[in-house]
């Protein structure tokens, strides 16, 4: 449930809300707003009755939160979250690319890829160290050494380094060369490994799984911020359908609904949407104009030779022209890239 307080409501009222949320062993989490306060509850809101919370000094009304999630609910924070990575704050006025190749595959091919992207304005560089392949005999990544890589492109261009992790041992080894952890599709509702990166306390991008619903997508972010993790930002990445066009189907409107139920930013994987290099620069423009706070692009200096996902990987060239398309969308939108 959340406890509204009337726009003119001293912090002394607040406290006093509070301390009645305590008093009965539950943990009160505040939203200040410029308008409103709203004080959250988690937990058997029974505890409450007898305590006349809703007749307490500057209480405006109480609003029972129906839905399954709460702290990353919308009802709980109205206002937007920003999240913030090194000096990038992921959320409102901006568009955050986060681009590099889908594996890790080298030294040399992981340097020259942050070169490029950081040239072209990105501001994080991607790269998978653990890879969760269909199929067991495909290349499974780098591992630790992947890792090392990374923090050692980060030293050499200032960009924030992102990278999936697929276990708790995966995690454990990320959190020392990493700004960000990524749980993939096929890891959405790994609730351990959702609780183990709560744990952790480092940024999350949570993608959402392949058949995920909406709603599945914003439990398993409650998962996290459960553990006392509030940086996550969500990306769409698209989901299964009977269409065999594209590799997925890019499910625009969840940019738009998310925003409407969450306060988490909202990125969009236009590269593993499609799974073709030609609509990549479409689908980035609609998620830009749909409100998207950031996209996720894969990268590769050689597409052709890439290990995994060559043919929705972008060249150099590609993606240098695809962010000069993207600035006056995003300026349209009110945000800058
Ligand atoms: C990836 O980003 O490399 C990846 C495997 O993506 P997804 O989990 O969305 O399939
Ligand atoms: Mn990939």
């Amino acid at each position: 449930m959340i406890i509204i307080m009337k726009p003119n409501a001293s912090d002394e009222a607040v406290q006093k809300v509070t301390r009645i949320i305590q008093s009965k062993g539950l943990q009160p989490h505040l939203s200040k707003g410029d308008q409103v306060t709203i004080v959250g509850v988690v937990g058997d809101k029974s505890k409450l009755h007898g305590s006349n919370i809703e007749i307490s000094e500057g209480v405006d009304k109480i609003v029972n939160v129906t839905e399954s999630y709460k702290l990353v609910n919308k009802k709980f924070h109205p206002e937007d979250s920003t999240i913030s990575v090194g000096s990038t704050a992921i959320g409102p006025g901006n568009v955050t690319v986060m681009a590099g190749p889908c594996a890790i595959e080298s030294r040399e091919q992981l340097m020259e890829t942050a070169a490029a992207v950081k040239k072209a304005g990105a501001s994080f560089l991607r790269g998978g160290a653990y890879k969760p392949r269909t199929s067991p005999y495909s290349f499974q990544g780098l591992e630790e050494e992947g890792l090392k890589y990374m923090k050692e492109a980060r030293e050499a261009t200032g960009l924030n380094v992102i990278c999936e992790v697929t276990s708790a041992h995966a995690i454990e080894a990320a959190v020392k060369y990493v700004d960000m952890l990524q749980i993939g599709a096929r890891n959405m509702q790994n609730f351990e490994l959702l609780k183990e990166a709560g744990k952790s306390g480092v940024p999350v991008l949570l993608k959402r799984g392949l058949s995920a619903t909406i709603d599945e997508w914003l439990n398993a972010a409650e998962y996290i911020i459960s553990e006392g993790n509030p940086n996550i930002v969500l990306c769409e990445r698209g989901i299964r359908t009977y269409e065999t066009s594209t590799r997925n189907t890019l499910d625009i409107s969840a940019v738009p609904v998310i925003r409407a139920k969450s306060h988490l930013p909202v990125i969009v994987d236009p590269s593993h949407a499609t799974g073709v290099r030609a609509y990549v620069e479409p689908l980035a423009k609609a998620a830009v104009a749909a409100g998207a706070d950031g996209l996720m692009i894969e990268v590769h200096p050689c597409p052709s030779c890439a290990l995994s996902d060559g043919p929705q990987s972008l060249t150099f060239e590609q993606f240098e022209t695809l962010m000069d398309g993207l600035r006056p969308f995003a300026g349209l939108m009110g945000r800058s890239m």
